[in-house]
């Protein structure tokens, strides 16, 4: 891949990012999500309530450190209520050439706060993909109304607009990076990558230029996969572990590929998850930059 065509892609990523279509319910939910509630904090603010919550939950173990009779076991992986996950772009507010369908992945900045806003007025706690992790392998216990955000592509805003944003309310978020644009007009710098990091974020993989995964052959596997992924570890200082699917795009022939690179989770969109191995398919929805608020919740609830 040359460099000139990976920045003609770029252009094409800012408009087309992950997905066609928006909140297609795959897989719909069993029961809504009735997860092992930790008790709550009583006549605090939501502030403290959420650090209280978190607090009477054990800090969740290296994934690596589940045993594979856990991670492997399907049929208990998806008898367990979906943990809701939304997927992020771009957020900023709409110009004139936003086409009608760009506009799922472009949240105006307002919409995005009062999103977030209605999160946390809901009573949602984020966690981070390691709790998710050790919920869905082990029935870990989570903190009430657990949710977790994720945002994809690099985009700038989401260091710029996102990231104030969530700690106004003490939310933290994945960020899954392509590496190709770090660095870029209107992307994250690597320095940005390493502050989340730092804060308690974490970084995901999320291929080094948005090739999908199904049509990977020979090297795209090294150029894609493993270089991309030692990058965001020499930025991070840390082991990266998770993967998400550019375009939500995945196949079984992926999964083994993932695993011997020492993932041990990847994250596809609404469609339905693998019934063989769900840690490499956890659903995740878009929150369109159409959602207020009030349809935000209606689609957490009925997605998940
Ligand atoms: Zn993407």
């Amino acid at each position: 891949m040359k460099f000139t065509s990976a920045s003609l892609l770029l252009g094409a990523l800012a408009m087309a990012a992950c997905d066609s279509k928006t909140a297609t319910l795959g897989e719909s939910a069993t029961s809504s999500a009735t997860l092992e509630a930790a008790p709550a904090a009583a006549g605090t603010s939501g502030t403290q309530a959420t650090a209280s919550a978190e607090a009477n939950v054990a800090p969740a173990p290296d994934p690596r450190s589940i045993p594979a009779a856990s991670s492997g076991n399907a049929a208990a992986i998806l008898a367990r209520p979906q943990v809701p996950i939304l997927c992020y772009h771009q957020i900023r507010d709409w110009t004139a050439r936003d086409s009608k369908g760009a506009k799922d992945y472009i949240i105006p900045v307002a919409q995005f706060k009062a999103q977030m806003q209605m999160l946390a007025d809901s009573g949602y706690h984020t966690i981070s993909p390691d709790q998710l992790y050790a919920y869905m392998t082990t029935g870990a216990k989570l903190p009430s109304k657990p949710i977790l955000l994720t945002f994809d592509d690099t985009d700038l805003d989401q260091f710029t607009v996102a990231r104030p944003t969530l700690e106004k309310h003490g939310f933290k978020a994945m960020y899954f990076v392509m590496t190709v644009s770090l660095g870029r007009p209107r992307y994250m710098t690597k320095a940005m990558v390493k502050q989340l990091s730092d804060e308690g974020n974490v970084i995901g993989s999320h291929t080094w230029d948005h090739h999908n995964v199904k049509k990977y052959q020979g090297k795209d596997w090294e150029i894609q996969i493993e270089k991309p992924t030692k990058t965001l570890e020499e930025i991070t200082g840390k082991k990266i572990t998770y993967f998400a699917y550019p375009f939500g795009l995945w196949n079984p022939q992926a999964f083994p590929e993932l695993k011997s690179r020492g993932f041990v989770a990847a994250f596809s969109l609404a469609e339905k998850r693998d019934q063989n191995d769900p840690m490499f398919t956890i659903r995740r929805i878009i929150a369109s930059g159409y959602w207020t608020p009030r349809t935000l919740h209606n689609n957490i609830k009925q997605s998940f």
